[in-house]
């Protein structure tokens, strides 16, 4: 089927094309900006619609803002929003996602990681009907080993333990309907853990596949530790069954040391005081003590959360937006 055949989703008269807003985020991305904009403004350009191409500038300490700016004086599509400092993708992600006005909105990172001409596909399953439509890495070789392999056992236990089914596989590259869109924005939540929310809103979802590329240049901005924390995040947003398993624990321990306790009242009556037994002693009450730890630094984890959220500040700060034509502060 062609693209052009197919037909408007937009609320707007038939003779009106739809807008399509694409959202990205930027940090400290310089050396590949060229590229970026010369593979996705062609993509954009031949789609059967009017698009919007929302750059974010997540505190960039590099020349990024600079580039960003210089792309939305030459393409009047391209609008920059300059965050106040690094809030990182969630945030820079979310701050797109208000600015966007489109019929449809597509997530896509700055590293050509997601191949642009996702856009056209995603694009065809939208105007298909569907309102979400999901990019899945059927492919993710360039990634190293232990990045899969961590991504994995994530995936299947954030599923094991949350409510909601986060698909594995699939990052935040995704198309989404303006019903999605605003669904997403009356979550309330500060903490935004985006594919989490992202699938959490549901609607009517299709799949398409692509092969993960190399980074067009630069390095990726999540290190061990902060992919260690975002997935801490990640399960800690959507699921509580890491508070539950102490009741469980706590139970099986008590009924253990009952049991033990009968034990030693027993022995006791049938053959009198012994001493031995400080090893067996010790390795117990410190393997209890560990447990315990264990078990408030999870419930720390929560409350913490809690507290975070109960501030209630905002999820980012946008210093200046950059639009061609006009450029206005906002906050
Ligand atoms: N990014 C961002 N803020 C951050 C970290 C990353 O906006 O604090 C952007 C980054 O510029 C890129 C996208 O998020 O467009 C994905 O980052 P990266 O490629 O480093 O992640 P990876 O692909 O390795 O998971
Ligand atoms: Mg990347």
């Amino acid at each position: 089927m062609s693209i052009d055949s197919l037909k408007n989703r937009s609320n707007k008269p038939s003779d009106q094309q739809p807008l399509v807003s694409v959202v990205c985020p930027f940090f400290n991305e310089n050396d590949g900006i060229d590229s970026f904009f010369s593979a996705v403004v062609p993509i954009l350009d031949a789609l059967p619609a009017t698009y919007e191409l929302i750059c974010i500038d997540d505190g960039s300490t590099d020349s990024t803002l600079q580039a960003l700016t210089n792309a939305a004086s030459n393409n009047a599509a391209v609008k920059v929003i300059e965050l106040s400092r690094n809030f990182g993708k969630e945030s820079a992600i979310t701050a797109g996602i208000d600015h966007s006005a489109g019929d449809a909105v597509v997530i896509i990172d700055a590293d050509l990681q997601d191949p642009p001409h996702l856009i056209t596909e995603m694009y065809e399953q939208w105007a298909c009907g569907f309102e979400v439509v999901l990019a899945k890495r059927s492919d993710r070789s360039v990634d190293s080993l232990p990045k899969r392999l961590s991504a994995n056992l994530f995936y299947k236990l954030l599923n094991h333990l949350g409510d909601t089914s986060i698909p594995e596989n699939v990052g935040d590259c995704r198309l989404m309907d303006r019903q999605v869109v605003d669904a997403l924005k009356q979550l309330p939540e500060n903490r935004r853990f985006m594919k989490g929310l992202m699938s959490w809103v549901g609607f009517r979802t299709t799949t398409i596949s692509y092969t993960r590329s190399e980074r067009s240049a630069g390095k990726s901005k999540f290190s061990g530790w902060r992919l260690w924390n975002f997935a801490l995040e990640g399960i800690t947003a959507f699921s509580t069954v890491p508070l539950r398993i102490w009741t469980y624990l706590g139970l099986f321990f008590s009924i253990v040391a009952f049991s033990y306790a009968c034990f030693i009242i027993f022995h006791t009556l049938v053959m009198g005081i012994e001493v031995p037994g400080y090893a067996s002693l010790l390795t117990v009450v410190l393997f209890l003590g560990g447990i315990q730890l264990i078990g408030l630094g999870i419930l720390g984890e929560y409350v913490g959360r809690i507290y975070s959220e109960s501030k209630r500040r905002p999820v980012y700060f946008v210093r200046r937006i950059v639009e061609p034509g006009k450029t206005t502060n906002d906050s």
